[in-house]
């Protein structure tokens, strides 16, 4: 019998953990990446990694606590491994700091990174005008890196990569019996969805290798990420802004919001400006969709719509994509014989 075919659409981290998931899941199948983009041009590519989760409003917060908590699983066990320092994670510790005390005094996740707890009043002078903060450790993807090192796990696996841009989702129907679709902001074109709009984030990633600490000012408007190679200094959240050029004002704007938190970062060398558009929405789009023309179907697995966070939640999200395909291959016709996948 000839393997099922499976196409996903897109190679961010998304599209690479998802073709991933599949392949775990079910290993009979043939899995296509097909992309209009790979490393190093994607949004992926700017973000610092970190994971530090964003809130989605429009998903009940225990799903978004586990698709962040078996994220976390997942990347501490690669950085506990001889893989970690090519697949580019490391743990990191460091400040989230308040000007006012948040809200809640804990978020969500707190008990899912490492020794989550209140900075001491000696730790809080290093932070002369925040009143309040948080210490603990979690991890960060080197994203590049990352990228590259999901693209040689699929390779090792069988799948197939090819550089392509998908105008229609139909393109695909003749060929594959499952598509998937990770387009990240380029859903809102794929398949016109109007609820999907960008975030613009413009970074600097430079050259400091003193930092060794990560701070975020509390609603992450200013954060210093320290990676292996070069620390992110951020940023900007610009809502509905589609331009990738990268604006002067703001790196000059970014960089001294980031030397008042770390006057040290005046010594940073090679300075690169990157821009991103963080494909964002009320919820992450985790569904499947049976669209129909003519009579003639097509099985759609959607997974897009991460935003600011989509990092901090990519194995999971991407695991519950591949149960959504495998339900899709055993809703096919003669799926009995299929039912090992
Ligand atoms: P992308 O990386 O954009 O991938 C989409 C893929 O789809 C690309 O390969 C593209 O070429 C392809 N594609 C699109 N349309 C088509 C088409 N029609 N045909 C074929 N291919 C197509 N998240 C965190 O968790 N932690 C962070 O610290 C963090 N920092 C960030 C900092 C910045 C400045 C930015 C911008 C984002 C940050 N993020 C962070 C968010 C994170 O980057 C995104 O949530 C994540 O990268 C989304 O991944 P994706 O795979 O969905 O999208």
């Amino acid at each position: 019998m000839a393997a099922l075919k499976v196409a996903v659409v897109g190679a961010g981290v998304i599209g690479l953990s998802t073709g991933l998931c599949i392949v775990e899941t079910c290993p009979s199948c043939s899995v296509t990446v097909l992309s209009e983009q790979f490393s190093p041009n994607t949004t992926s590519d700017v973000a610092a990694g970190m994971l530090i989760p964003h809130t989605y409003p429009g998903t009940a917060i225990h799903v978004q606590k586990q698709w962040f908590k078996e994220t976390f699983s997942y990347l501490f066990a690669i950085s506990n491994s001889a893989e970690a320092s090519e697949a580019g994670i490391h743990l990191v510790s460091g400040w989230q700091i308040f000007k006012n005390p948040p809200r809640e005094e804990s978020p969500f996740w707190s008990d899912v990174v490492l020794g989550f707890r209140p900075m001491s009043k000696a730790e809080l002078q290093k932070f002369p005008q925040h009143q309040f903060g948080q210490a603990f450790t979690t991890l960060k993807c080197d994203c590049p890196p990352y990228l590259l090192w999901l693209e040689k796990r699929l390779k090792a696996a069988g799948v197939q990569m090819y550089t392509r841009k998908v105008s229609d989702l139909w393109e695909l129907q003749s060929e594959y019996n499952v598509v998937v679709n990770c387009a990240g902001i380029g859903a809102h074109h794929l398949v016109g969805d109007e609820k999907l709009f960008p975030v613009r984030g413009q970074v600097l990633k430079v050259h400091a290798p003193w930092v060794k600490n990560f701070i975020r000012d509390g609603d992450g408007s200013t954060y210093i990420y320290p990676g292996i190679h070069r620390v992110t200094l951020g940023g900007t959240r610009e809502k509905e802004n589609w331009s990738l050029s990268p604006d002067p004002g703001t790196t000059k704007d970014i960089f001294d919001r980031c030397c008042s938190l770390e006057p040290s970062l005046q010594g940073a060398q090679d300075v690169k400006v990157k821009v991103g558009l963080r494909p964002s929405r009320q919820s992450v789009r985790l569904n499947r969709e049976v669209l129909s023309q003519g009579g003639v179907k097509l099985l759609v697995v959607h997974n897009y719509g991460h935003g600011a966070g989509g990092f901090s939640v990519h194995r999971g999200t991407a695991k519950e994509a591949a149960h959504l395909v495998a339900e899709c291959i055993a809703a096919l016709p003669g799926s009995s014989s299929r039912a090992k996948l």
